[in-house]
């Protein structure tokens, strides 16, 4: 199988398994694990932050963020194709117990005017606009690298109402890669981030959040309150470390791939990409014109590529995504290409 259909299905090299093994460990819970500490320290280096909360996933960064930043009753501004807001299970109305409030976005960026429009004045009807999330790259924006000077602007809006921003920095490597400026320039626009580690830079498990020392200290507690006090949990740190260190500058291939297989896909009719829309590991094709060819529906073209050998997802309605990762060749590219068009019928 060739199995595009997310960096999250990445396996731990070799190197991350040993490391594991030989990991020097204690309990985290008493702030005791050596393994841990590095990895936190080595990420608030990296983003030029503080310090780092090492967390059991993205969406629990995401959510502890939240209930930091926050209080219940308190408004939340997200673009509406956001992770935070389209995939988190409700999480931070039913967790943090704030309204969020989705604008529109194009290419997972909200308007700013449209951002200050919505930003809440004292008023005794309104909730207060107490966060902005911004996602970095963007998932269902396919990928997209949201540029620098954007978030600046964006930062610019925060500091003048008082208002705080989280970054959903999943894939913020992608961007680092794909656009060349520095996690720490991405980072200085933000007063908090979340990395992932489970994702293309290919760790088992986990994510970090990182802040200032205070908002750290505030988040521990409440990772601890969502189950999220892990002991010796070093173990899973020790492959997050090498994600850190080591996997950061490939990315570049899988970005590579992803235009390669971006590019073929462009040259089968029944389909519809842009490959110029391809910034980073994520492709979304749109296979409509397949759909009113043959009276079948997006899923049927997932199921007829799954027979020949390649996974991909749906995306909702005639849209499927592509991701490319750590364990896809640029030879299983050219394979998973050939199937594509079999399966579209040709050129
Ligand atoms: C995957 C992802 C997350 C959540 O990470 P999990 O570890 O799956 O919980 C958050 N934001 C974005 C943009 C993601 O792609």
């Amino acid at each position: 199988m060739i199995d595009l259909r997310s960096d999250t299905v990445t396996k731990p090299i070799e190197e991350m398994r040993k490391a594991m093994y030989e990991a020097e460990v204690g309990d985290d819970v008493y702030g005791e694990d050596p393994t841990v500490l590095k990895l936190e320290a080595t990420a608030a280096e990296m983003l030029g932050k503080e310090a780092a909360l090492f967390v059991t996933s993205g969406t629990q960064g995401n959510q502890v963020a939240v209930l930091t930043h926050t209080r219940p009753g308190e408004e939340v501004l997200v673009e509406d194709n956001a992770h935070i807001f389209f995939y988190e299970v409700g999480a931070m109305a039913a967790l943090a117990g704030v309204q969020t409030r989705p604008l529109p976005g194009v290419r997972g960026m909200v308007p700013v005017h449209r951002m200050e429009q919505a930003i809440r004045g004292e008023d005794i009807h309104f909730p207060p606009t107490r966060l902005i999330c911004l996602e970095n790259t963007h998932n269902r924006a396919g990928g997209a690298v949201i540029p620098l000077d954007y978030m600046q602007e964006v930062r610019h809006l925060a500091n003048r109402y008082g208002v705080s921003i989280h970054l959903d920095g999943a894939r913020l490597f992608n961007a680092v890669v794909a656009s060349g400026v520095s996690a720490k320039e991405y980072a200085s626009t933000v007063d908090s981030v979340q990395i992932c580690l489970s994702k293309g830079l290919g760790a088992p498990v986990g994510s970090l959040l990182v802040g200032t020392k205070d908002f750290i200290l505030r988040a521990r507690k409440w990772r601890k309150a969502l189950g999220g006090g892990m002991r010796q949990a070093g173990v899973i740190a020790a492959p997050g470390l090498i994600a850190l260190t080591k996997m950061v500058d490939r990315l570049a291939e899988d970005h590579a791939n992803a235009k390669k297989l971006a590019s073929g896909i462009a040259n089968i009719s029944a389909l519809d990409v842009n490959p110029d829309m391809v910034d980073t590991n994520i492709i979304i094709v749109d296979v409509k014109s397949w759909e009113e060819a043959t009276g079948r529906l997006a899923n049927d073209f997932l199921l007829r590529l799954k027979e020949k050998g390649v996974l991909a997802t749906s995306f909702g309605g005639s849209l499927i995504r592509f991701v490319t990762h750590l364990n896809v060749s640029s030879v299983q590219i050219d394979e998973a290409l050939q199937v594509v068009q079999e399966v579209a019928g040709g050129r």
